[in-house]
C-alpha cells in the first residue's frame, strides 16, 4: 500500500494521535484535520489555519517560549494551529513538516520493510570526536533510552541495543499512532559519548 493510501485510511472521523497531533477527518467536509492535542476541543475559528508548508516548517521549528527546537519529535511542539486539507497528499507534506519521515518511518516498520538499526552497530561506525561513545556500556545505554530518549522524545525505540537482541516489535496502533525509532539518532550518540567521555576521564583520575 502507498504511504498516502496508508495515512488516508488511518484517519476517520474518530481523532487518532500521532506524537502532539490530533488527526481527523470532518464529517461535514470529509476534509484532513490535525490540531495541536491540547486544542482538541477549540473551536476551530479560534485556530490559526497553516496552509503552507513553509508555515508548518515555522511552527516546528520554535517552541512556545520561543526556543529553537533541534529536535523535532521533542514533546514542545507549538499549539493554537489548525491544518485543513481536502487532498491527502497535501495534508501529508504538512504533517511531513512537524514530522520528518515520522509517518514513513513508522509505516516502513510496520511493514516490516525495514530492519531497525542495533544501537552498537550506530556507535561503532561513528568517526571522529563521536568514535569515544563506541565505549559506553549496557548500563549507560539503557541510561541513554530512560533519560534522553524516554524523557525528551516522542519517538518509540524499535531498535535493539547489539545484534544478539532481539527487534522488539510494537503492538500495531490503536488509538494512538507511534512514531517509530528507527535508528539512534545524532543527541543520543552525543549523549553516548558524554557518558563514555565521563566514566573514562573518571577512571584515570583516580589511576
Ligand atoms: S534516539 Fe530516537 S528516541 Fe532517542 S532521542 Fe533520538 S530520535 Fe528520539
Amino acid at each position: 500500500m502507498k504511504l498516502l493510501n496508508h495515512l488516508d485510511a488511518f484517519i476517520t472521523e474518530e481523532t487518532r494521535l500521532f506524537g502532539e497531533i490530533l488527526l481527523s477527518r470532518s464529517p461535514v467536509s470529509n476534509h484532513f484535520l490535525a490540531t495541536h492535542r491540547k486544542d482538541g476541543d477549540c473551536h476551530h475559528d479560534m485556530l490559526e489555519r497553516l496552509t503552507t508548508v513553509q508555515e508548518v516548517r515555522d511552527l516546528a521549528k520554535f517552541d512556545e517560549h520561543g526556543e529553537y527546537r533541534p529536535l523535532k519529535t521533542a514533546p514542545s511542539l507549538k499549539s493554537g494551529w489548525l491544518i485543513e486539507e481536502s487532498d491527502i497528499e497535501s495534508f501529508y507534506l504538512k504533517i511531513d513538516a512537524i514530522y520528518p519521515a515520522g509517518f514513513a518511518g513508522t509505516v516502513k516498520y510496520l511493514e516490516k520493510a525495514v530492519d531497525p538499526v542495533p544501537l552498537r552497530r550506530t556507535l561503532d561506525r561513528q568517526t571522529g570526536m563521536y568514535q569515544f561513545a563506541k565505549n559506553i556500556t549496557d548500563t549507560q545505554a539503557n541510561q541513554i533510552m530512560r533519560d534522553t530518549c524516554a524523557k525528551g522524545c516522542l519517538r518509540k525505540i524499535a531498535w535493539p541495543l547489539d545484534e544478539q537482541c532481539a527487534v522488539s516489535h510494537l503492538p500495531e496502533p490503536g488509538r494512538k499512532i507511534p512514531i517509530i525509532c528507527l535508528e539512534a539518532c545524532t543527541f543520543a550518540v552525543s549523549e553516548a559519548r558524554r557518558l563514555a567521555r565521563e566514566a573514562y576521564d573518571k577512571a584515570n583520575a583516580l589511576s
